[in-house]
């Protein structure tokens, strides 16, 4: 059952007709939908006859929904399972975002900071931030897998991240709302829906978009989004940043959308909005705005002081050893952390580095391994990573229910493997590495990434 004051509520804003419209389209089956990765897609194209999500370059609408659990390219980060409406974050951007330092402040599990790492690309940064420590681990989890190595992951409160002032060409906050938009997909949320709620929900937005605003550059880019109908907590928010903003905001470029995409656009001032309603677009209810911080907003870029170093510079022999494992060594940048040896982009390790010494950041760039006896012993995230360079060591196909053994961290065979470091890939997709010493396999699979079903 709705809560009856939601339905009064949406009744009273959108209509009698289009309120109980809504309603009817929250009680049918939700769309499935997955988002390609470009850059793991090698010969074979996933779901590739599968309708093509019309805002979203690589979304696909999936006819049912598959045991995507089971699928290895799942688990090498060929997609991401999701939702249709949400993907429209990336349509706000385009190519605007490529090259970019993005700050995804309310970042887990990934989805949206998956994508801005697509659209980041090599030479961008996405700093994915996530106040809860225990769905940042799964963050992580998600940007290993995605395997871009331009993802820094840190665990603060968004007053932290405001301490990089003017730092970001482009915030996305993507709240933590009353979840209206969930009541279909997860009829658990409508349990947990109450009026007071969404105001506690609309009290922590402005929070939010406080630091968010800090954060960005003049002239930079803001994204705010929610999964939920609800106006107090979409056009709401947005009014009540202009009422503290309101002389730094001009308006950001056009998104173009076409008609048949059902989406409701609108504007609160200069900010543009757009509602995705289930019962007019092939998606979730879902709402997002783009504001344009007004070039002239006066400031200056500010980091806050620097109260450790963690990076320290491999030395030339541990340098020459981690630069034969990708592809563009050159335009790389390595650093141990702790006993690990780290990878990242050159344009952007500075950038990394600078966070790393003085916010929580739990994984960056890409996680190379360790060095024992000037051998690298190659962590899980550096088969996952896109910039591996196959050919730095033997690898075998595996197939079917082998596959599955080792995606469940379980006994493999040895035949398939050369002796020492192995990669292991599921047709052209590399899932992971094992270790052959003679007849015995180390699968060295991770166990918080391993398959559990039998
Ligand atoms: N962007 C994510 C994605 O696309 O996969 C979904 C983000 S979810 C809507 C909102 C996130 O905000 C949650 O992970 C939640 O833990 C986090 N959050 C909760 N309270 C917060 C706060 N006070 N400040 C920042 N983030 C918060």
């Amino acid at each position: 059952m709705l809560p009856s004051e939601f339905i009064r509520n949406i009744k009273a804003e959108l209509g009698d007709a289009e309120g109980a419209a809504l309603c009817e389209s929250l009680e049918t089956t939700p769309p499935v939908s997955v988002r390609l990765n470009p850059r793991k897609l090698g010969c074979r194209e996933p779901f590739a006859d599968t309708r093509p999500v019309p805002w979203s370059l690589h979304g696909r609408y999936l006819d049912r929904r598959p045991a995507f659990t089971l699928d290895a390219a799942f688990h090498a980060g060929a997609y991401y399972v999701q939702e249709a409406s949400s993907q429209f974050v990336g349509h706000l951007l385009g190519e605007s975002a490529e090259g970019r330092r993005i700050l995804d402040m309310c970042a887990a599990p990934g989805g949206k900071t998956t994508l801005y790492s697509t659209l980041a690309g090599d030479d961008g940064l996405v700093v994915a931030n996530e106040i809860d420590r225990r769905r940042a681990q799964t963050l992580a989890d998600n940007v290993r897998k995605w395997g871009l190595g331009n993802v820094a992951v840190t665990c603060n409160e968004p007053s932290r991240l405001a301490e990089f002032e003017q730092w970001f060409d482009i915030v996305a906050v993507d709240a933590p709302c009353s979840g209206e938009g969930m009541f279909r997909k997860d009829p658990a949320s409508r349990e947990e829906w109450s009026e007071g709620n969404v105001r506690l929900c609309a009290a922590r937005q402005d929070e939010i978009l406080d630091a968010a605003w800090r954060a960005l550059k003049p002239g930079g880019i803001l994204i705010y989004s929610t999964c939920t109908f609800n106006r107090t907590e979409d056009e709401g928010s947005v009014e009540r940043l202009l009422d503290r903003f309101g002389e730094e905001v001009v308006e950001a470029d056009t998104a173009e959308c076409e008609a048949e995409w059902g989406i409701v656009e609108g504007r609160v001032g200069p900010v543009r909005t757009y509602r995705f309603l289930p019962h007019r677009t092939v998606g979730e209810g879902f709402f997002a705005a783009a504001a344009r911080k007004a070039p002239d907003a006066g400031g200056r870029t500010r980091t806050p002081k620097s109260r450790r170093s963690l990076f320290a510079n491999p030395d030339r022999a541990a340098a020459a050893e981690l630069a034969r494992w990708v592809n563009e060594p050159e335009k790389m940048r390595f650093a141990l952390v702790g006993d690990t040896f780290y990878g990242y982009r050159a344009a952007q390790y500075d950038a990394v580095r600078t966070l790393s010494e003085s916010l929580a950041v739990i994984y960056s760039g890409v996680a190379m391994g360790q060095i024992f006896k000037g051998r690298l012993r190659p962590e899980h995230s550096l088969a996952l990573y896109a910039g591996l360079r196959r050919d730095a060591l033997p690898s075998a196909e595996l197939a079917g229910e082998e596959l599955l053994q080792y995606l469940r961290k379980a006994e493999v065979r040895p035949e398939p493997f050369a002796e020492g470091i192995n990669l292991v890939t599921a047709g052209p997709l590399p899932v992971g590495f094992v270790k052959r010493i003679g007849n015995r396999v180390n699968n060295m699979y991770p166990n918080s990434m391993r398959i559990m079903n039998k």
